[in-house]
């Protein structure tokens, strides 16, 4: 996961103590020395994320957090503000202006670390909804814009075993939201998957369960795997807090709990839950069966042909990698013969339910056509991509598949082919080079992987 910083301080020995820290593990730097400059770099599209200094003369960064915050061309950028003061009146202005996020001087390493890694992933996810949906309208479905809303109102799961601390955020958020408590993990892992809350806030330290476990299960089941989560921790549980934001919590509220702060923090959370789901809701919209495949519900050739073009042309102009993966049953033809059509087409529906399951949410599926699909996967490197080919060809192979009111069930296997790319290419080299590497499968006797670098 790696993404582009833009760090904004007016100090110049900041900057590069910044620089070096977040280069060290390898993300990429772009520096601003004011707010003017940081803006124009933001409209320009030429970072992910925002680290913004509080004091600069000319704009502060409230005012610069406040203006990218509401520019419809930027208001997506995490912004984490960077202040010496860790006064919460400050922390307050910084989330009223929009902040994702602050951190106080001295910049706690890990916490740096940790807070850039888990808006970077956020992101690469919302900006694969962001061009997907732009690809649906350039393909002529109906553009209607997506605006962030003002975060109130929903409804939020709060597990909390403790009733005096349930009863003091319930108070806080109890006016602008309606807050369900939970004092028993398993029912809130069972509620969480039933209601579409809008967030999930999990304390650390239930007596009886793991808060982190019960996280990291929210974040594996497909109901609750998009939804906010908030840990509620104590400043001693730093390094569980870390663990947290490595899991894909979204942020923490540290106790004794401050009601604004606390406000301020799920309103954050809500907006951008919204936003996501706003997206997620155009992108179905704006899908016509022009692009869908009616047997698998995949998109077809046409739109990944369209959206791997623009892909292709972000890769190139920010220099991140992309993988495609072509997949093509072995001796379907086979199946057809001994089956009928009809059973092929089961098969095929369910081969593809059950490789989409291998896949991450940001990476697309398409049918190409038969029994041909591919896999694009965006800011990933051929290694890892044949860690995936690999998964999902064993996937594959480790079980017949059952068809519906048929006792049999039928046994395939696929060959993979795997091209990377780092933009610069037209869409059918690339296809033709993952092409040439399925091809080298299926000689050497299907069944398995293979890679063509670029
Ligand atoms: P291999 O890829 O391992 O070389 O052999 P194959 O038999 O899979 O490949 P070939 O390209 O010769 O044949 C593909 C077969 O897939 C032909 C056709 O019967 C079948 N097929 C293509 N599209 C569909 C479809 O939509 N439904 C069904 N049931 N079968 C299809
Ligand atoms: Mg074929
Ligand atoms: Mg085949």
């Amino acid at each position: 996961m790696t993404a582009r910083v833009l760090v904004v301080d007016d100090v110049i020995p900041n900057l590069k103590l910044l620089e070096a820290r977040l280069t060290a593990e390898y993300f990429d730097v772009v520096i601003a020395t004011n707010g003017y400059e940081a803006l124009k770099i933001c409209e320009r599209g030429e970072c992910d994320i925002v680290l913004l200094d509080v004091m600069m003369p000319g704009m502060d960064g409230f005012e610069v957090c406040r203006r990218i915050k509401t520019n419809p061309e930027t208001f997506h950028l995490p912004v984490v503000i960077v202040t010496a003061l860790d006064q919460t009146t400050d922390r307050l202005r910084g989330l009223e202006a929009g902040a994702d996020d602050f951190l106080t001087k001295p910049i706690d390493e890990i916490a740096l670390i940790a807070r850039v890694r888990s808006l970077a992933r956020l992101k690469l996810v919302i900006d694969e909804l962001r061009s997907r949906a732009d690809t649906s309208a350039s393909l002529g479905a109906a553009a209607f814009p997506v605006k962030m809303d003002n975060g109130l109102g929903g409804r939020i799961l709060l597990v909390e075993d403790r009733p005096n601390a349930a009863q003091r955020i319930q108070s806080a958020l109890g006016g602008r939201y309606e807050v369900d408590l939970e004092t028993d993990a398993h029912q809130a892992l069972f509620g969480a998957a039933e209601t579409d809350y809008d967030l999930v806030i999990v304390s650390i330290g239930l007596a009886d369960f793991d808060g982190l476990r019960l996280c990291s299960q929210l974040r594996s089941l497909e109901r609750t795997r998009n939804t906010p989560l908030l840990l509620l921790a104590d400043l001693e549980d730093r390094q569980r807090i870390l663990r947290g934001l490595d899991l894909g919590v979204n942020d923490y509220v540290v106790r004794p709990v401050d009601p604004n702060e606390i406000l301020a923090r799920v309103g954050a959370q809500v907006r951008r839950k919204r936003y996501a789901d706003a997206l997620r809701s155009k992108v179905m919209a704006a899908m016509e069966m022009a692009v869908l495949d009616p047997l698998t519900g995949l998109n077809n050739r046409r739109y990944l042909e369209s959206h791997l073009s623009g892909l292709l042309d972000q890769a190139a102009e920010r220099e991140r990698p992309v993988a495609i993966m072509i997949l093509d049953v072995d001796h379907f033809k086979r199946v057809n013969d001994t089956y009928g059509h009809e059973i092929g087409d089961e098969v095929l529906k369910n081969f593809a339910a059950r490789v989409k399951r291998k896949v991450r949410g940001a990476d697309l599926m398409c049918r190409l056509g038969g029994e041909e699909f591919v896999i694009v996967m965006p800011d990933t490197r051929l290694a890892t991509a044949e860690n995936v080919g690999e998964r999902i060809r064993s996937a594959v192979a480790a079980a017949p598949f059952s068809l519906t009111g048929d006792e049999r069930a039928i046994a395939v296997t696929v060959s993979i082919g795997i091209a990377d790319s780092v933009g610069g290419e037209s869409v059918a080299d690339l296809l033709r080079r993952a092409d040439q590497a399925l091809y080298l499968s299926k000689n050497s006797g299907r069944n398995r992987v293979s890679a063509k670098a670029a």
